[in-house]
C-alpha cells in the first residue's frame, strides 16, 4: 500500500459543503479501493469559520494547512456576510491561505469537453477540442499592493489607491512554472501584460523575456497585451497553450476562458507555491464561488471540485494514472448524457448533485474492473 497523502479538506460556504460530499465519496471509493490511503483532515473556512471562530481562518487550520502534503478547498462566502470589512470577510480566510501558502501561481486549465461543445456560448468548432492552461500570478501585483485604501481629501473629495508592483523574482518563478508546463504540454507560451502603458507591464515583458533566452528556448514564446489577449481569446482560443500572467489580468482573462467551457461548475484550478525539500504547497479549488442562489438544494455540480481534486492528485501526488481515471469517469457519465441543470441541454437526463455523484462512483467502478 502506498504511504499516505495527509490532505486538508475545507468546504467552506454554500454549496462549498455539497461539492465536497462527492469528493468525499470519491475518497472513500480509492481507499476500499487500497491502492492508497488518505489521511484527511477536515476544517473550517470563510463563513462558516466566521461563525464558529469569529475569524474566517483560524491559526489552527492555517497551521493544520502548513502541515498537510496539498489543502483542497470548496468556496466561500455569501450574503450573511457582505456587510463585513473586507479583513474580515470569508474571502480573507482564502487570502490568508494564498499568502502564507506563498501560492504564488495559480494553474486554470480550461478544457471543452467534446459532450459539452454545445453548452459553450461560443460557435463548437471555434471551442471544439480547446484545451489551455491559464497560470495567473497569485500573491503579487495590485490587490496586495501598498500603499493602498481609501483617503479623504481636502476639498471634500474621497481618493482610492492600490499599486500594482512587481519584482524580478516574483515574475521568474510565476513565468517558470508556466515554462515547464508547456514543456509537458505543446511547448508554446504566451506572456501577457500591458507594457505598451505600465512599467510593471515593461519589466514583466523584459524578466520573461531573459528567462526565456537563459533557459527555456526550447519553449516557443509570444507577447501579448493583455486587451488584446482578451479578444483573441473569443476569437481564436485554439491559438493558445499556455497563459502566463499577473494577478489582475489572470483574474479576468481565466474567467473569460471559463466561459468557453460553458459553465463554471466544470473547471479546476490549482494553486502552487514553492518547493522545499521535494514537497510543494498547493491548495485547490473549484473556480466558481459559494453559489448563494443554489446552495442547499442538490443542484450544484459537483464536477469543478472533482477535477480540482483530480489536478491534486497529478500535481501533488504524481497520480496521474488515478487522476486519468477520475477524468475518464467524468467525460463517460458526461457522453452518456447525464447533466446538472448549470450545463443541461436538449435531449439530457437532468440531475442532482448526488446523482451525478452516484454516476461517476459507478463509472469508477467500471473503468476499474
Ligand atoms: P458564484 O461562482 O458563486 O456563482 C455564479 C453563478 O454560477 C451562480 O448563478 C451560480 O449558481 C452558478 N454556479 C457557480 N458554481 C456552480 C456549480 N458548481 N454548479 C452550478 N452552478 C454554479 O459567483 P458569485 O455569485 O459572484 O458569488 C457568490 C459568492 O461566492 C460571493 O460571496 C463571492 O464572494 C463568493 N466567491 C467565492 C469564490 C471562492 O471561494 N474562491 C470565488 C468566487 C466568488
Amino acid at each position: 500500500m502506498a504511504a499516505n497523502k495527509k490532505l486538508l479538506i475545507l468546504p467552506g460556504d454554500g454549496i462549498g459543503p455539497e461539492v465536497m460530499r462527492q469528493v468525499r465519496r470519491v475518497i472513500d471509493w480509492m481507499d476500499r479501493r487500497r491502492s492508497v490511503t488518505f489521511d484527511v483532515q477536515e476544517g473550517l473556512v470563510g463563513g462558516s469559520a466566521i461563525d464558529q471562530h469569529g475569524v474566517p481562518l483560524s491559526d489552527e487550520t492555517m497551521a493544520d494547512a502548513m502541515g498537510v502534503d496539498a489543502v483542497l478547498l470548496g468556496a466561500v462566502g455569501g450574503p450573511k456576510w457582505d456587510q463585513m470589512s473586507f479583513d474580515k470577510r470569508p474571502e480573507a480566510g482564502l487570502l490568508r491561505l494564498r499568502k502564507e501558502m506563498e501560492l504564488f501561481a495559480n494553474l486554470r486549465p480550461a478544457l471543452v469537453f467534446d459532450a459539452l461543445v454545445d453548452a459553450s456560448t461560443l460557435k463548437p468548432d471555434i471551442v471544439r477540442g480547446l484545451d489551455l492552461m491559464i497560470v495567473r500570478e497569485l500573491t503579487g501585483g495590485v490587490y496586495f499592493g501598498e500603499p493602498r485604501g481609501i483617503e479623504d481629501l481636502a476639498n471634500g473629495e474621497r481618493r482610492g489607491v492600490n499599486t500594482q508592483v512587481y519584482t524580478t523574482s516574483e515574475i521568474r518563478r510565476v513565468a517558470r512554472v508556466a515554462f515547464e508546463l508547456a514543456r509537458k504540454r505543446s511547448r508554446k507560451v504566451h506572456s501577457v501584460e500591458k507594457a505598451n502603458v505600465m512599467e510593471s507591464g515593461l519589466l514583466w515583458r523584459q524578466e520573461v523575456t531573459k528567462l526565456h533566452q537563459e533557459e527555456y528556448s526550447d519553449v516557443e514564446l509570444q507577447h501579448m497585451y493583455a486587451d488584446n489577449c482578451a479578444m483573441q481569446l473569443i476569437k481564436a482560443p485554439k491559438q493558445f497553450d499556455v497563459i502566463v500572467t499577473d494577478n489582475l489580468f489572470g483574474d479576468m482573462l481565466s474567467d473569460e476562458a471559463a466561459m468557453m467551457t460553458g459553465s463554471l461548475g466544470m473547471l479546476p484550478s490549482a494553486s502552487l507555491g514553492a518547493e522545499t525539500g521535494g514537497k510543494r504547497r498547493a491548495l485547490y479549488e473549484p473556480v466558481h464561488g459559494s453559489a448563494p442562489d443554489i446552495a442547499g438544494r442538490d443542484l450544484a455540480n459537483p464536477i469543478a471540485t472533482l477535477l480540482s481534486f483530480a489536478m491534486m492528485l497529478r500535481y501533488s501526488f504524481d497520480m496521474h494514472e488515478d487522476a486519468g481515471t477520475i477524468e475518464r469517469a467524468i467525460e463517460n457519465v458526461l457522453n452518456g448524457g447525464m447533466r446538472t441543470a448549470d450545463i443541461m441541454g436538449p435531449g439530457m437526463a437532468r440531475c442532482s448533485t448526488g446523482v451525478m455523484g452516484d454516476s461517476i462512483l459507478r463509472e469508477l467502478d467500471k473503468l476499474s474492473a
